[in-house]
């Protein structure tokens, strides 16, 4: 990775921000306040250092691993930058996560449910959470079936987790603006009122679904290592 990308973040960053402002208001009913959520996965510290000096707070991880390694020293000179979750999590790593993360967009089983909950137990902390709904229900991504979420969602405060919102990942290469809609619908029907839906190539449709966060990576931080992608 070279620095020549690094004087672009702050840029592309007034973009897409002008972007989700224009989706915003062309709108029937977008949301009333819509978090960017800058995905920094595979990117270093600088240039996330970059975007946090632009102004941006709310930054998307994937890994428990890759955030640990940047985001504490960021967190000490920016102390209100808040981290976010957007990768599958391990039980076994519900801890770190927990204490690290501010917000975990990807709770998708009972088990992880239950780790989170004993963790919380243990360290209390204000978190939010997002249940990751598989809107496709593709055999490769994580996530609870449609069908399956309104019973999650009440698994999950049975546990009194602090559940606030849903997430979904479209399938690729397909229009996604119908699984914007069911995911709003399923919102709609467990009184989940969040929604973290939408990445670099469909945020402003994720916008005219009612996205409350969007996750883009590619568009403010350029194109990653071919790798890694959306999982
Ligand atoms: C990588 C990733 C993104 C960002 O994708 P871009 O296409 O680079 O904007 C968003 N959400 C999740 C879950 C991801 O893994």
């Amino acid at each position: 990775m070279t620095h020549e990308a690094i004087p672009g973040i702050a840029a592309n960053l007034e973009t897409v921000r002008a972007k989700i402002g224009k989706a915003q208001n062309a709108a029937v009913a977008p949301a009333k306040n819509i978090a960017l959520i800058a995905v920094s996965k595979t990117h270093d510290a600088a240039s996330v250092e970059e975007a946090l000096v632009a102004g941006q707070r709310d930054f998307g991880e994937n890994r428990v691993q890759e955030a640990k390694g940047k985001f504490p020293l960021l967190r000490e000179k920016f102390p209100d930058l808040r981290l976010h979750l957007i990768g599958p999590l391990q039980s076994n790593k519900a801890r770190e996560a927990v204490s690290l993360f501010d917000t975990i967009h990807s709770l998708d089983r009972e088990s992880l449910a239950e780790a989170l909950h004993d963790e919380l137990e243990r360290t209390p902390k204000y978190i939010e959470i997002f249940i990751q709904v598989n809107i496709g229900e593709e055999a490769q991504k994580s996530g609870v079936a449609p069908r399956d979420t309104e019973n999650f969602v009440r698994f999950a405060r049975s546990l009194a987790l602090p559940v606030t919102g849903l997430m979904c990942i479209p399938p690729a290469d397909e229009n996604p603006a119908p699984y914007f809609a069911l995911l709003k619908k399923i919102g709609a029907d467990t009184g989940l009122e969040n929604l973290s839906m939408g990445m670099s190539s469909d945020y402003e449709t994720a916008i005219r679904f009612g996205a409350t966060h969007v996750r883009v990576g590619t568009a403010i931080f350029g194109e990653r290592p071919a790798l890694i992608s959306a999982q």
